[in-house]
């Protein structure tokens, strides 16, 4: 531990975030960094406890996991971080991910949610320690593509070029393999690059660079050709030793009420993937995105991809914005029930809906609230949401289901809805041409910790085995998997 001490005589501190009003005119990251100095003093906040909670990446007491699910070693980079051992807090980082710059931008943190700190003090600033230990290792140039000096002669291909794709394709060329990962999107990079933002997550800098790095030590990339339908599934297997899927998620779910078929009703991935790739390819002057601009812009649905759509709505320049969530707001603060070192599920203001109180005056988030039916105009054309306000019941099979409250009516009026209500499991071709079995949530039926499907050589993981997660688990996952497909090459691994 580097300061005994540090807990007592440091504050929690986090770098301050461009302002609202600033970060709104642009599509740059709004997080900014923390001098050294004070990042030493945050690294020596860490009591390396006995027991570091942080690092565990299993349930406790709950469905999700407490503490970091890629198992990384953390309070020994903060115990170097105090020390100004930057390059060896980098290496330790680079044991456990290979993509610390993706999580130390967009990662939730559990880590920080089982932190014993936080038993009774604000928790280290885990993630932020993460990623300003790959900033710096990146403008340092300690970050260099490391070329496997020896290859097996075995071919690996992995359908996909998501976090899950991507951290399989970098373990399996390290440990020798040929990898070629194929993408059906015109870039690399999953949901990396086309869901999440470029605020969030920017594509130029630092995805982009990552995926250069995996090409100069030997990736292939192979972009606009889709499993299934440019190339059939089973070429893949006559022409490689192995073939991991890692498609992902991507079946939305949908609203299918009266008025669905107005113009003006969208799928958020439409919004935010045709949104990244107009700024990408011509700084939006080709006009291909559906724009918010003096728009009343309705998000429906509360999660992450609910919040790129306010964030993504606000720079447009929408007119007016409103988020529907149909459970309950969460509370302030921890509840019985969800005690540390469990996920907190505590009300948080995320950065859209910051920028959105900021310029309205308030959270847009309506909580307890449901949509009966899309009403148009004469053209068809979108003109307002009917709503209701619900409560949780009991339903016949005992599960919770939201009632509409009567007389709780209201119409809303809006001309662009985003509906971000979840995913429904991975598409059908690629599974059904290699004759991949499913499970009850019709994912690609794969043991956690073993990626094998019932097919031979075919292996399957990230979103499109564990079902809509996040870029922690599918980087975890694809690193398994990696592990699993060199064992299964080589009937031995020494792959983590
Ligand atoms: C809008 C949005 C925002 C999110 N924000 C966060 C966040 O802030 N933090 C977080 O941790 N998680 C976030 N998530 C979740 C996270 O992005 C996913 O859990 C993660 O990307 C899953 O990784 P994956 O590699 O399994 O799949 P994906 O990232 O979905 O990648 C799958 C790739 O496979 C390709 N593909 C599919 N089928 C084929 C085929 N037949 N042939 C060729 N290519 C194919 C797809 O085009 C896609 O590029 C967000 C998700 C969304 C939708
Ligand atoms: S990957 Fe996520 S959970 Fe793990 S240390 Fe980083 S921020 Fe924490």
């Amino acid at each position: 531990m580097g300061k005994p001490t540090g807990f007592l005589e440091f504050d929690r501190e986090l770098p301050a975030d461009r302002s609202p009003e600033e970060r709104v005119k642009d599509w740059d990251e709004f997080h900014l960094h923390l001098t050294d100095e004070k990042l030493r003093q945050q690294g020596g906040r860490c009591m390396d406890c006995g027991v570091p909670f942080c690092h565990t990446g299993v349930p406790i007491g709950g469905p999700a996991a407490a503490g970091c699910p890629l198992n990384n070693l953390i309070p020994d980079w903060n115990d170097l971080v105090y020390r100004g051992l930057w390059k060896e807090a980098l290496g330790r980082l680079h044991k456990t991910n290979n993509f610390p710059e993706f999580t130390g931008r967009v990662c939730p943190a559990p880590c920080e949610g089982s932190c014993v700190l936080g038993l009774n003090e604000p928790p280290v600033t885990i993630k932020n320690m993460e990623v300003s230990i790959i900033d710096r290792g990146w403008d340092e140039g300690w970050v260099t593509a490391e070329v496997p000096e020896k290859r097996t002669g075995k071919r690996v291909a992995v359908v996909g070029s998501g976090p899950s794709g991507l951290s399989c394709a970098a373990q399996l060329n390290r440990a020798g393999h040929q990898v070629t990962v194929y993408e059906r999107a015109d870039r690399i990079g999953g949901l990396l690059m086309y869901g999440i933002p470029n605020m969030k997550l920017d594509k130029k800098k630092v995805v982009q660079r990552r995926i250069d790095q995996m090409a100069a030590e030997g990736v292939e990339f192979v972009t606009n050709t889709e499993i299934g339908k440019d190339l059939p599934a089973g070429d893949l297997q006559s022409q490689f030793d192995a073939t991991v899927l890692c498609g992902g998620a991507t079946k939305p779910r949908d609203l299918p009420i009266e008025g669905r078929d107005l113009n003006g009703v969208h799928f958020a991935m439409d919004f935010l993937r045709a949104n990244t790739k107009s700024l990408l390819d011509s700084n939006h002057e080709d006009g291909n995105y559906i724009s918010a601009k003096d728009k009343d812009v309705i998000v429906i649905g509360g999660g992450d991809t609910g919040t790129d759509c306010v964030g993504t709505s606000m720079r447009h320049g929408c007119k007016s914005i409103t988020q529907f969530e149909i459970m309950e707001r969460p509370p302030d603060t921890r509840l019985d029930g969800n005690p540390w070192p469990q996920w907190p599920r505590v009300y948080l203001l995320d950065y859209g809906q910051e920028e959105a109180k900021h310029r309205f005056g308030d959270d847009p988030r309506t909580y307890l609230i449901s949509t009966a039916k899309f009403v148009g105009d004469d053209g068809g054309n979108l003109k307002e949401l009917h709503t209701a306000r619900v409560e949780w019941v009991p339903g016949d099979n005992g599960r919770p289901f939201p009632k509409p409250v009567e007389g709780s009516e209201k119409i809303y009026p809006a001309d662009l809805v985003l509906l971000a209500m979840g995913f429904l499991g991975p598409e059908d071709p690629v599974l059904e041409q290699l004759g991949v079995e499913r499970d009850e949530r019709s994912n690609a039926k794969a043991d956690y910790g073993k990626y094998a499907t019932n097919v031979e050589g075919v292996f399957s993981a990230g979103d499109m085995r564990r079902g809509q997660s996040l870029v922690v688990w599918a980087i975890h996952e694809g690193r398994e998997a990696a592990r699993e497909v060199d064992r299964y090459l080589m009937g031995t691994t020494d792959l983590p």
